[in-house]
């Protein structure tokens, strides 16, 4: 068996552990005789496995006692329209557009209500994140929303903005559980899993419970109001079990290896190993203005389009999976979330240094 260097921005590459005890797992877990794709989500094998994972993403992330952990399904794009439907109350929400995500959650916004552009970086395709210090919020606005890792144009929050004493909403999906947050700062936090901690369709959310109500804009479906899913311990339904499954396991991993604190080092030194190639390279250049880097998502290009597939080629041949840039940005990205060890983005830098070798007269 080989596995590749997997850069995708998701699905992503997930810890080699925790897919090999899932295999180990498989036919028979834990003496059920059964896999836990077969079990009833109602079992108590799987009832261990969603209070587990909760304890240990609390654990890790630090969770306060008045938030609500809910392991929700329809990916992270069903959260742009859940948002508004729970919390857009006045029928107004201030966005702020770092890039395709915000964009399409602001767009899915404007269906229920005034959703406002309070601050943007469209003007240099969302090659930095704007001034958020003081921004047009209004009293009448319910929330003010963010995306805080930009997973299409590798951008980042470092500071979070000021929202005038109005409510946070964040989609973390490219940055969960990369390095600690302070929770406290938010009304919700939530993250599709793909990109950091399991397999697709599988969505967490931390909400403040004080902001899990019945005052939700009419005509909301049951499935979709927060409080559904919270009366219910993410049991209404049947949840995404096997997803559920596998993000429990990469806690355990997380909480292994250190946590978060210890997690943000690793990334940041490993983010680190490329930003100073990307720095002094004659031919790549990080696309990125410096103080918005992410360390999750790292997009460069050469400048020439011909070079970009050349290199992607070269690249993919040599066992570097997935480098070729977002369909609308062009170029390269080497997404390198938490479980892509650092080993592999040496030898990725180890490669392109050779191929700028060879590609310069
Ligand atoms: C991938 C991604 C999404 C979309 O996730 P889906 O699960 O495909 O809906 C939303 N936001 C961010 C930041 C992402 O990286």
């Amino acid at each position: 068996m080989s596995r590749v260097y997997n850069f995708s921005a998701g699905p992503a590459v997930l810890p080699v552990e925790v897919l090999q005890e899932a295999a180990d797992e498989m036919l028979d877990y834990r003496g059920t005789g059964m896999s836990v794709m077969e079990m009833s989500h109602r079992s108590k094998a799987f009832d261990n496995i969603i209070k587990e994972a909760e304890a240990d993403l609390r654990k890790l992330m630090n969770i306060p006692d008045n938030y609500k952990v809910l392991f929700l399904q329809g990916g992270a794009s069903q959260q742009f329209a859940m948002i508004p439907m729970n919390f857009m109350k006045n029928r107004k929400a201030g966005y702020i557009l770092t890039g395709q995500w915000a964009k399409k959650a602001f767009s899915e916004a404007k269906i229920f209500g005034e959703a406002v552009e309070l601050a943007s970086s469209a003007d240099k395709t969302f090659t930095y994140i704007p001034d958020c210090s003081d921004l047009p919020i209004t009293d009448d606005m319910d929330y003010v929303y963010i995306c805080e890792n930009n997973t299409i144009y590798g951008t980042k929050y470092h500071t979070l903005p000021n929202t005038k004493g109005k409510l946070l909403i964040a989609d973390q999906s490219s940055c969960f559980l990369s390095e600690p947050v302070d929770v406290t700062k938010y009304g919700m936090i939530y993250a599709g899993v793909q990109k950091n901690v399991g397999p697709a369709g599988t969505v967490i959310a931390i909400i403040r419970e004080d902001l899990i109500t019945d005052d939700v804009l009419p005509g909301t479906p049951t499935m979709l109001k927060y409080k559904t899913q919270a009366d219910n311990d993410s049991l209404y339904n049947t949840p995404p079990c096997y997803g559920i499954y596998i993000c429990g396991k990469v806690f355990k991993w997380l909480l292994k290896t250190g946590g978060l604190e210890e997690r943000k080092k690793i990334n940041e030194a490993k983010a680190k190993i490329l930003y100073d190639f990307l720095d002094q390279s004659k031919m790549f250049k990080g696309t990125v203005e410096k103080e918005s880097r992410s360390i999750m998502n790292v997009p460069f290009v050469t400048g020439d389009k011909d070079l970009d597939a050349k290199f992607v080629a070269e690249a993919k041949a040599a066992g570097f999976e997935n480098l070729k840039g977002h369909r609308t940005v062009g170029g390269m990205r080497a997404s390198i979330y938490n479980a892509m060890p650092t080993e592999g983005v040496v030898a990725l830098v180890d490669f392109m240094k050779k191929f700028e070798a060879e590609n310069t007269k």
